[in-house]
């Protein structure tokens, strides 16, 4: 059998014993695990190291998880799995959305952490290789750029593809105005947030079969904005099935 090329993991945990057996039970793996005690440790590492994978403590000194999320992801799209203390579904939410890829509540098994992991490494690979994107009717090819939708040409601008791109590659994550700015303008790029609302506005006018009641691309308020495909396809069935009846109590 072919041998992998090893998977890096860089496991960001204050605890020492913790961090001690989870790098153990990883390199027993097959992982190769670069590790940081401390925020400001695990963003230098997360930068210079090119991990694969990070396993993000919430609760850290010097910077805190949620910081260090922010900081990476302006910059990174690697896959985060965060690991908390706190179990109430708030702290999950803030988690989520500050572009975490998946959860784990303290105490977790080693078993539950590993298929995280391997889930997270196989979905990002399948991310990095594919030529199209396609969810909720919506069809992106991403060496022609050109975006479908139920087989009809959406005819967007670069912009909007762009746009639309990042958010359904990100499905069901909640992308920041400032990120998609970032993504999809460029640093140097010196409009403000209202560009990307502008943008998302013309985005809904071409794939929302209500843009006034958007379920493709969801508003998060105070944050950003949503892709997520299975909504709005649910949501499009139930309209134009006369004989859908909501039994939901
Ligand atoms: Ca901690």
């Amino acid at each position: 059998m072919e041998q992998p090329e090893k998977h890096r993991i860089l496991l960001i945990e204050d605890e020492a014993d913790l961090r001690r057996t989870l790098k153990l039970n990883l390199k027993d793996q097959g992982y190769k695990v670069i590790a940081a005690a401390d925020g400001r440790d695990g963003l230098e590492k997360a930068r210079s190291k090119a991990p694969d994978l990070i396993i993000l403590d919430l609760m850290l000194p010097g910077l805190d998880g949620l910081s260090l999320m922010r900081a990476l992801r302006q910059e990174s799209d690697v896959p985060v799995l965060m690991l908390t203390a706190r179990t109430s579904e708030m702290d999950k939410i803030v988690g989520l959305e500050s572009g975490a890829d998946d959860y784990l509540t303290k105490p977790f098994s080693l078993g539950e952490m590993l298929a995280r992991i391997r889930a997270l490494l196989r979905r990002s690979e399948r991310t990095a290789t594919r030529d199209t994107l396609a969810s909720g009717g919506i069809r992106l090819d991403l060496v022609s750029l050109r975006a479908m939708l139920d087989g009809q040409d959406l005819r967007l601008s670069p912009k909007e593809f762009s746009l639309l791109a990042e958010l359904m590659r990100h499905e069901r994550a909640v992308l920041s105005r400032d990120l998609l700015l970032t993504r999809v303008w460029g640093y140097e790029y010196a409009g403000d947030t209202r560009t990307v609302d502008v943008h998302i506005r013309w985005l809904r006018e071409k794939i929302e079969s209500d843009p006034s009641n958007p379920q493709l691309i969801q508003t998060v308020r105070g944050i950003g904005y949503r892709f997520d495909g299975a909504v709005g396809a649910d949501a499009a069935s139930a309209a134009s099935d006369p004989g859908f009846v909501d039994t939901d109590e």
